[in-house]
């Protein structure tokens, strides 16, 4: 059987970034799930479709065909062919991810790609739902946090470093916004699965963290 390690928790918690960095040194694949979603979001947004409008969601979200595969290790986004991980990034495709992640319809559509990628190969998969909905019997399960001061400023000098203009406030604000949206949910809402490990990342630097999923990992293995 293959091992799983699932990460979640809430926007800018720096999961990705860890889970990438334990990823290369286990040598499992990283999937993010995220992408995916942000991925759907792309779509219902090009395509018109309003954030709230549940039932057209519904109708339409088989059409768009969502793919990942790996090129130099890292992570590839395919919609309908295309490839579109340079644009998913942006705020307004989280919003709307957030919006269409409400969608059971478009969860069970992405959930099957997800368990079908887990049941082939060794992954440490990174999202909201995975310890609780996705993988219920993963290897090891981490709930990854950290203060919204901290994230929201994490997520501000990133968008900095790549020269967007942004307000520090106005993240923080869609990050707590995002956060309810995804813990109020009825369907796999966020939160921390019961055999999760609580680790919080506000005081921690990444290298840490990573040290500290590989012995949460190794301890689970025992
Ligand atoms: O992690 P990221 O910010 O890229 O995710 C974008 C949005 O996708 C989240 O705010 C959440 O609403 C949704 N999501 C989800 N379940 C997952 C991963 C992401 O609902 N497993």
């Amino acid at each position: 059987m293959a091992y799983s390690i699932a990460i979640d928790g809430p926007a800018g918690a720096g999961k990705s970034t860890i889970a990438k960095a334990a990823a290369k040194r286990l040598g499992f694949i990283y999937v993010d799930t995220g992408a995916m979603y942000r991925a759907m979001g792309l779509y219902m947004l090009r395509e018109g479709i309003d954030g709230d409008d549940e039932e057209t969601q519904s109708a339409r979200c088989a059409e768009a065909q969502i793919t990942i595969c790996y090129e130099d290790g890292v992570q590839q986004v395919y919609l309908n062919g295309e490839n579109v991980n340079a644009l998913i990034r942006t705020e307004e495709v989280g919003k709307m991810a957030s919006a269409v992640a409400r969608n059971k319809d478009v969860r069970l559509q992405l959930v099957y790609l997800q368990r079908a990628l887990a049941e082939r190969e060794n992954v440490i998969m990174d999202g909201r739902d995975i310890g609780t909905y996705v993988l219920p019997d993963a290897t090891c399960k981490i709930y990854l946090t950290a203060s919204v001061e901290e994230r929201g400023r994490r997520r501000f000098l990133e968008l900095r470093a790549k020269g967007i203009d942004c307000d520090l406030e106005e993240i923080k604000a869609d990050i707590e916004a995002r956060d309810q949206q995804d813990m109020n949910r009825d369907f796999a809402p966020l939160r921390q699965a019961e055999d999760a490990v609580l680790l919080d990342s506000s005081d921690l630097g990444p290298e840490e963290v990573v040290e500290e999923v590989l012995r949460i990992f190794e301890e689970s293995c025992e």
